[in-house]
């Protein structure tokens, strides 16, 4: 097994003198040496075969002793230095201080193919930030952060990426529903990869500490690395860096909108500053379209992190970044002016997103109607909205709609409770598709061409949260075949793939209220 490593973050920021790993705050320093713990009896689960060569390796390593050392935590690669990063977050809207890699431990940064990447096991043993906790990670939670990255990229949404699933031997104890009933469960690590691993809490921590001189290393590191078209050291280069993350953090958020992703703890500290999704915790997929929806029962009061306020949210964050950033340029003000042009951005782009999902291929003024009137008879209506908008491709343009309902026949299939479109609702459902016919009218495409569009941004197939509890029940029984399934079908959510069909359908009823599948805490 050979990997080009080549070392940035631990080489050119400071590290953390104190080589014991005690658990403790950590200050002038942007990260802390520490070796990952041995597993007792290392699995292999599964290993992404894209990752496997993105990051140079060869199909035949994934087989070897070497890879299940090293990417369970079991071996350190030759001439490196595994550390845990020192990050703060605000955390639901509260500054908490110290976090930092609690249970992730980065092993090392590997450039293949001109891409770099950093490759980190998570659950892989406790760290100087660990906290009260034991830096461990179970089955459950690592299959659902291994499938759902790849998964995640293959839709088109900037995220993390995972190489490899492994069990490690070790049981692992969980109070899965914070209710006192606490039990053992299959610890897991999960290889994490990405060019890096940087969030805002990273420069939050260093800014709340007053450290500027450290503020400024980890800018200009961040910039250097991974802002190549910014020049470093100017105080105009910290403006342009946080209008580059404010832009592909909101362009990330869109595409969760547009997928129905719900992130679940857009936290501070689990922000990106590449704009990818990261932390994979009590995420979900929207089944019913209910912008009000959160999986995460931790937030069930508030539902800060629900899926029609992500974008709200992300620019909460951006202000809380900025903030930490101000020491940098001695002025708000430009950062002001980003904020306010970055959030008239996003509803522009957060609308032409819309109308590609409707194939709108041109602009028109009635277009917010539309897609107002639309998330509003979603909303009164239970509603899949993956089925929905993938079946909406194939109505015919030509459809009069008619009192008795026949017109939805192409999306009635995406309707929980079929019985209930009638009366107001069925009305409401024949305007809304009056207008919208209405509008298709004024594109110059066949029919055929606008399913082709529609079919590429509208995904046939998404993690349901059901899926991913089925594919964790049986793996929890060592049978990692549905893993397998899914990971397969989700590499190409746009095909038909009519292989997979039965994936292709609204959530089981058995799974409404179950735990995992639409609610999950943040134990994990
Ligand atoms: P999260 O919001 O899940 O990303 O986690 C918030 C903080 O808690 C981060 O600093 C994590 O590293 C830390 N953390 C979460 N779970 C554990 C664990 N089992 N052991 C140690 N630290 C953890
Ligand atoms: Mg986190």
């Amino acid at each position: 097994m050979k990997l080009n490593i080549n070392n940035t973050f631990s080489k050119e920021l400071p590290a953390d003198p104190n080589r014991e790993n005690t658990r403790r705050q950590v200050a002038g320093a942007a990260f802390s040496y520490v070796t990952p713990r041995i597993p007792s009896n290392p699995v292999l689960v599964h290993v992404s075969e894209e990752m496997l060569q993105a990051i140079g390796l060869r199909e035949e390593d994934k087989a070897t002793e070497a890879f299940l050392r090293v990417f369970s935590g079991g071996e350190v690669l030759e001439g490196t230095n595994p550390y845990a990063m020192c990050y703060g977050g605000h955390q639901f809207g509260s500054w908490a201080g110290q976090l930092g890699d609690g249970r992730a431990i980065n092993l090392a940064e590997v450039v293949h193919n001109d891409k770099r990447w950093t490759l980190q096991l998570k659950g892989a043993g406790e760290t100087p930030y660990s906290r009260s906790a034991d830096g461990l990670a179970v089955l459950r939670s690592s299959i659902r952060e291994h499938l759902c990255s790849e998964a995640m990229y293959h839709l088109g949404v900037p995220t993390t990426r995972s190489l490899s699933l492994m069990l490690t031997g070790d049981e692992v104890l969980r109070d899965m529903l914070y209710d006192g009933n606490a039990a053992y469960e299959k610890g897991a690590v999960v290889c994490r990869v990405a060019p890096s691993f940087i969030r805002f809490g990273n420069f939050q921590l260093l800014a709340a500490r007053r450290d500027t001189e450290n503020l400024k290393k980890l800018a200009d590191y961040t910039i250097r690395h991974f802002f190549p078209n910014i020049e470093e050291g100017t105080k105009n280069s910290y403006v342009q860096f946080f209008e580059e993350v404010a832009e592909r953090t909101l362009d990330m958020v869109i595409h969760w909108q547009r997928v129905g992703f719900v992130h679940g703890v857009m936290n501070t500290d689990n922000m990106s500053i590449l704009g990818l999704t990261i932390d994979y915790g009590p995420y979900g997929w929207l089944e019913d379209y209910d912008p009000d929806w959160t999986p995460n029962t931790t937030d069930a009061q508030g539902k800060r992190y629900r899926f029609g306020h992500q974008a709200n949210v992300a620019l909460w964050n951006l202000v809380q970044l900025a903030n930490a950033l101000v020491p940098l340029v001695e002025e708000t003000k430009p950062f002001e002016d980003v904020l306010e042009s970055i959030s008239e951005g996003y509803h522009l782009k957060y609308m032409a997103m819309m109308r590609q999902k409707l194939g709108f291929e041109i602009e028109r003024r009635e277009d917010a109607e539309i897609i107002d009137t639309l998330e509003e008879t979603l909303k009164a209506t239970e509603t899949d909205m993956t089925m929905f908008f993938r079946n909406l491709a194939n109505l015919n343009s030509t459809t009069e709609t008619d009192e008795d309902g026949k017109f939805l026949a192409p999306v009635m299939d995406a309707f929980y409770q079929p019985d209930e479109v009638k009366g107001e609702l069925l009305k409401r459902w024949q305007k809304w598709f009056d207008s919208y016919l209405e509008r298709l009218k004024e594109e110059g495409i066949s029919d055929d061409e606008r399913r082709r569009g529609m079919n590429k941004v509208n995904p046939k197939y998404v993690l349901r949260n059901y899926m991913a509890q089925m594919a964790i029940d049986k793996a929890n029984k060592d049978d990692f075949s549905l893993i397998d399934e899914l990971y397969e079908m989700l590499k190409k959510p746009y095909a038909e793939q009519p292989e997979y069909e039965q994936w292709f359908a609204k959530r089981p009823d058995w799974a409404r209220h179950k735990v995992g599948c639409s609610m999950l805490s943040c134990s994990s």
